[in-house]
């Protein structure tokens, strides 16, 4: 493409066009980059969970969203995928009943070829595939492209996060076989909170289980708190790295993260994104004697208690409801005391985990909201922010509305709050898009 292009320079390349005869091997290396720079690049983002699978076809150049799916309850009878294509996104639903999220892959795959709505009909016209991958370990402080010896320290890196990880590898292995000459990065959700200093990572356990295990905390939803900092930057008109931000992600899982200058220094989630805030299923922090005295006494098998503490507990487990907040407000708006009371809670976490990481900070000039719950609940917020303005955080009730706001990135605090508080919309698919689109380009550099 680049020789055609050169071809087809005409007399009015002039200057370039001497420079290029004389220069033929640099030429074309500056002209295929400036060409590579401005074609766009259409990118497949993985996003799989335990029980979920999200993706979306992206053009990065213009962020243009082509295809979105989303696959729940996957690995149950009552699984199903929703896939939709630009423009008007009307969804068709598949049955996707009893199939590893792999496998759903593998279907989306054939959909996206088959489709007469689809934009693309070979997968050759995909030019790369970004995944999100939960845990990286210390292995991976940023994003990188994946070959083989990356397969193997991401095959390591599974025992982190036993519920994302596994699944998240089993796609990108389906893909190396689907559409094995098209490069594949592994965006982290650690790698933002690799900053960290020793005094927030380190668990004051025996240090032999550092060495030998790497049991230290990592951090998650890295991409999201990344992009909350700098969003909520912009929305303050003053550099990041002047910036003092509590980001707080609160969708099915929850964290929050002290981002200092643009850096994280401290964040909830821990090893594993068990720790840290009351979550969907998740219990977060306990205390750890509940484990072993919980095993002890209903002979719990290692699974079981993971099972208990992952997929049983949280805001599903106190409410016994759901573990969709939407849900849980509306029982505990009907009278249900054990929702009201999952609420309590989750808020009163959410509370002390600011104050927390407040102490943590040189500064503190906003806290931002972002995720599921954080971005749509006003009643949510009005709660959380209603027993921290003594900290400074005042919230405007009328900016806080979120009627004609969803979607809409925006300071929700009263203009004379000290504190500014900030509603971020995160879209984590994009996000994984444009880093792709970054790693990638730079291969052809
Ligand atoms: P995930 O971690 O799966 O990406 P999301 O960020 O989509 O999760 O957040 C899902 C959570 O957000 C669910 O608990 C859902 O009930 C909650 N949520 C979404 N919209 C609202 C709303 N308007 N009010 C309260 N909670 C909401």
């Amino acid at each position: 493409r680049e020789r055609r292009a050169l071809r087809h320079a005409g007399p009015q390349a002039g200057s370039r066009q001497v420079f290029a005869i004389m220069f033929p091997d640099l030429f074309l290396d500056i002209l295929f980059t400036t060409l590579k720079k401005e074609m766009p690049m259409r990118v497949l983002v993985v996003n799989a969970g335990s029980s979920s699978l999200k993706s979306q076809l992206i053009e990065t150049d213009g962020k243009v969203t082509l295809m979105k799916c989303l696959a729940e309850k996957v690995g149950t009878p009552s699984a199903f995928m929703n896939v939709s294509f630009a423009p008007d996104f009307q969804k068709t639903t598949y049955n996707v009943a009893d199939m590893p999220v792999q496998e759903c892959l593998a279907k989306l795959l054939d959909i996206l070829v088959d489709d007469p709505e689809s934009p693309i009909s070979s997968l050759s016209q995909i030019d790369a595939i970004g995944n999100r991958v939960v845990a990286g370990g210390e292995y991976f402080t940023r994003s990188v492209i994946i070959d083989e010896a990356v397969r193997e320290k991401l095959a390591i890196c599974e025992e982190l996060a036993p519920l994302h990880n596994p699944p998240a590898d089993a796609c990108i292995d389906l893909m190396r076989e689907a559409m094995p000459n098209t490069p594949q990065v592994a965006v982290f959700d650690t790698a933002f909170h690799a900053t960290m200093p020793a005094k927030a990572y380190m668990y004051p356990l025996p240090r032999e289980y550092y060495e030998k295990y790497r049991i230290r905390r990592y951090g998650a939803h890295g991409t999201s708190h990344r992009y909350a900092a700098q969003q909520a930057a912009n929305l303050l008109g003053r550099p990041l790295r002047d910036l003092g931000l509590i980001t707080c992600h609160l969708g099915n899982g929850g964290s929050i993260t002290a981002v200092n200058h643009g850096k994280s220094i401290d964040t909830s989630m821990g090893f594993t994104p068990l720790e840290g805030l009351m979550m969907g299923t998740r219990s977060g922090s306990i205390d750890p004697a509940i484990v072993t005295y919980l095993m002890r006494r209903e002979h719990k098998s290692f699974d079981e208690m993971d099972a208990i503490l992952n997929k049983e507990s949280g805001i599903l487990g106190v409410s016994g409801v759901s573990a969709d907040m939407r849900d849980v407000l509306a029982a505990a708006a009907a009278g249900n005391e054990l929702a009201d009371l999952a609420i309590d809670m989750y808020v009163y976490l959410i509370q002390k985990a600011i104050g927390g990481y407040y102490a943590a900070m040189t500064r503190t000039d906003a806290v931002v909201m972002t995720a599921g719950i954080g971005e749509n609940s006003a009643e949510l917020r009005e709660r959380i922010f209603a027993g921290l303005a003594h900290m400074g955080m005042i919230l405007d009730h009328e900016r806080n509305d979120v009627t004609g706001q969803i979607g809409v990135n925006r300071i929700i605090s009263i203009d004379d709050s000290p504190i500014k508080i900030c509603v971020v919309t995160t879209d984590e698919e994009v996000r994984i898009a444009r880093e792709t689109d970054n790693l990638v380009g730079q291969l052809h550099e």
